[in-house]
């Protein structure tokens, strides 16, 4: 769903960016739509377009965990990546996510997984997200945008690695029917 200028007529100085958005914990549908509206309304952020919403069952380390709703969307900023990751982890923490809580549940999870065709390798921020390549849940929204988005470390677009996850099997991804980060449920 394209909300505002379509990602090749972003004003200058903007980056476009990918965002992945997580919740299994709560009310996951409210908290995916508090943490949009959030990022919508940060300084320096337009939001572009969003996906629908997914679900998938829980299959990672440290034990069973209830299933998460996962979307994408994307914005265009002003923003240094740090400066959006700070922003975020705001957001995360407004929604009631404890710091330190990796491999948990989660109320709100927020990931940059592209900025531009930039390449960040920091202790604490890499992008593109280091595990987008191994998950469904985050490769059928984000191809739902755009399928032909070229992941700048390895040259494969979404579509190319999605077809690769696919064909390796794996926990179930189904979309929520009717699933959209708006609050009134409208794709528009
Ligand atoms: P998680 O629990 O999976 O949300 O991981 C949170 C940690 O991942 C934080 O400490 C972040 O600093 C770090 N991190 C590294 N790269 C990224 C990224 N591209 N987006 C969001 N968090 C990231």
């Amino acid at each position: 769903m394209t909300l505002g200028p379509d990602p090749a007529g972003r004003r200058h100085g903007e980056a476009t960016v990918a965002l992945g958005l997580g919740s299994n914990l709560g009310d996951r549908l409210s908290s995916l739509r508090h943490g949009w509206a959030a990022v919508c309304a940060l300084a320096g952020v337009r939001p572009l377009d969003r996906s629908g919403i997914w679900e998938t069952a829980y299959v990672g380390p440290g034990g069973p965990q209830p299933p998460y709703l996962n979307a994408c969307a994307r914005i265009a900023t002003s923003l240094e990546p740090r400066e959006l990751l700070a922003a975020l982890q705001r957001i995360e923490r407004g929604c009631g996510r404890p710091p330190a809580t990796h491999l948990q549940p989660r109320p709100l999870d927020l990931d940059i997984l592209l900025f531009g065709d930039r390449l960040v390798r920091e202790p604490d921020l890499v992008i593109p997200h280091p595990r987008l390549r191994d998950r469904a849940f985050v490769l059928e929204p984000l191809a739902e945008l755009d399928p032909g988005l070229i992941l700048p470390d390895s040259g494969l677009t979404v579509g190319a690695v999605r077809a690769i996850i696919r064909a390796a099997g794996g926990p179930p991804v189904r979309p929520l029917p009717g699933g959209t980060l708006a609050w009134d449920g409208s794709d528009g």
